[in-house]
């Protein structure tokens, strides 16, 4: 575990995040579910936070599934009968398909059709295709360049290596004053696209190396790992530790430049719903709240039956819905900094609303206090009160222990940022105080 020093270290190194050049660092990197490419984006995010990694190897149970064999590729290639060079892995990962198994040999021009997948909609764009669990080889490439392949024989060489190894994951810990944590969960599996999923790693590490560098009341666990196998080997490898977690927030597709879209949990109104749902819509480019689905990213894992985790799930476009997702169009170009960093906003927006949701008891409950000793009454309002002094009116009213933060800025309509700081100046002037677990007030009556 890091110390405090050195995970301040960290932010000061890279602050402020730059996502763009993280995301132009992490692009050419072939990832997979498996691989070194994983491991060669853990060696890039630990320059900026602390990670914990865990190989997993392979043919490990976990649940349902088994950790598979280890991927990885060095080259790949298809040529013509002159020798030209068709296709080449090393002008974009994208060309083959992820998990291929290693092949060379001559192929017709039709059987090398039932091995390539192209888009004919998106002619200039090359598809993103993956074999994880069937063993097979495959190319992918523009569909324009295939339709130009007269008849004749090709050669197609794939030097990959499926063989017993492990699955790598990785953690960033950030303890705070509680035990109880929240998770944040991105998937780190996909090779050269940047929306889906470099994004949500780009996004996810900003947020790490902003709340490294602040005190926290909660704990954080960011979690890295590949798409659904991985999430699967990390909720098996901490399964112990599941009940300490209060809210997850999965992450992904952030750079685009639509606007935010956030999915509810399963239970459809926990904390996170109610905190995210509010701070989405209340986003400078608005935003759509949807319901739950079974389908999804890793939030299929965390809400599984027997896990149950609150989670929900924010990206911008959702994956599927624009026509750039999973190819190659998902480039350098299709992401920027100011989407990004747009994305990171709102996400510190949420840490600082589960940060500030709590209950808190009045010490002066018996009638409203005397505001002006201390100096908290606005001699100037002629008329109603300001905002500010209506949030300090609202938070001293339900300050009974028996209303989180969540549950005042729900009933009042007054933003929690707004009521957090009302609760803030309240409780250093001595008539808040935080209520213990399971605490409420006790009527004038029954004192
Ligand atoms: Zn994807």
């Amino acid at each position: 575990m890091s110390t405090q020093r050195e995970r301040a270290a960290h932010t000061r190194r890279n602050d402020p995040a730059d996502l763009m050049a993280l995301v132009r660092r992490l692009y050419p990197i072939c990832r997979s579910i498996t691989g070194d490419g994983v491991r060669e984006t853990f060696d890039v995010l630990a320059e900026s936070i602390p990670l914990q990694r865990h190989e997993i190897e392979s043919g490990t149970p976990v649940f349902d599934w088994e950790i598979p064999r280890e991927w990885n590729i060095r080259d790949a290639w298809i040529r013509d009968e002159q020798g030209r060079v068709i296709l080449q892995f090393s002008d974009h990962n994208l060309h083959v398909v992820s998990y291929s198994a290693p092949v060379h040999r001559v192929v017709t021009r039709e059987e090398l059709c039932r091995h390539v997948f192209t888009l004919p909609d998106h002619p200039a764009w090359i598809p993103y295709r993956t074999s994880y669990y069937a063993e097979s080889w495959g190319f992918c490439m523009a569909h324009e360049r295939l339709a130009a392949l007269p008849e004749g024989r090709y050669e197609v060489m794939i030097d990959s290596t499926l063989e017993p190894g492990a699955l790598t994951l990785a953690e960033c810990i950030i303890p705070g004053e509680s035990d109880e944590e929240v998770l944040l969960s991105t998937h780190v599996c996909h090779p050269s696209m940047c929306n889906d999923n470099l994004s949500g790693v780009a996004v996810l590490t900003g947020l790490c190396q902003w709340l490294a560098g602040r005190r926290n009341r909660l704990s954080y666990r960011a979690v890295f790992v590949p798409g659904t196998i991985g999430a699967l080997a990390w909720l098996h490898l901490r399964r112990r530790g599941l009940y300490q977690i209060g809210a997850v927030l999965v992450l992904c597709g952030l750079g685009d430049a639509g606007a935010f879209t956030y999915k509810r949990s399963r239970a459809g109104d926990a904390e996170i719903d109610r905190i995210a749902a509010a701070a989405v819509q209340a986003s400078e480019c608005g935003g759509d709240v949807r319901a739950f689905t079974p389908y999804g990213y890793d939030e299929r894992q965390y809400c599984a039956p027997g896990i149950d985790l609150p989670v929900g799930r924010l990206t911008r476009t959702p994956y599927g819905e624009y026509p750039e997702y999973h190819t190659s169009a998902d480039n350098l170009d299709f992401v920027s900094e100011a989407q990004l960093q747009g994305a990171l906003a709102l996400c510190r927006r949420i840490v600082e609303d589960l940060e500030s949701n709590r209950r808190w008891i009045a010490t002066c409950p018996y009638g409203e206090p005397r505001l002006g000793k201390y100096e908290l009454y606005d001699n100037r309002s002629g008329g109603g009160p300001d905002a500010d002094q209506l949030a300090l009116l609202w938070v001293l009213n339900l300050a009974d222990g028996r209303h989180t933060l969540v549950d005042m800025a729900e009933r009042s309509t007054v933003p929690m940022a707004t009521l957090a700081h009302a609760a803030e100046r309240l409780h250093e002037a001595g008539l808040l105080r935080p209520a213990r677990t399971g605490e409420s007030l006790r009527p004038l009556s029954v004192e």
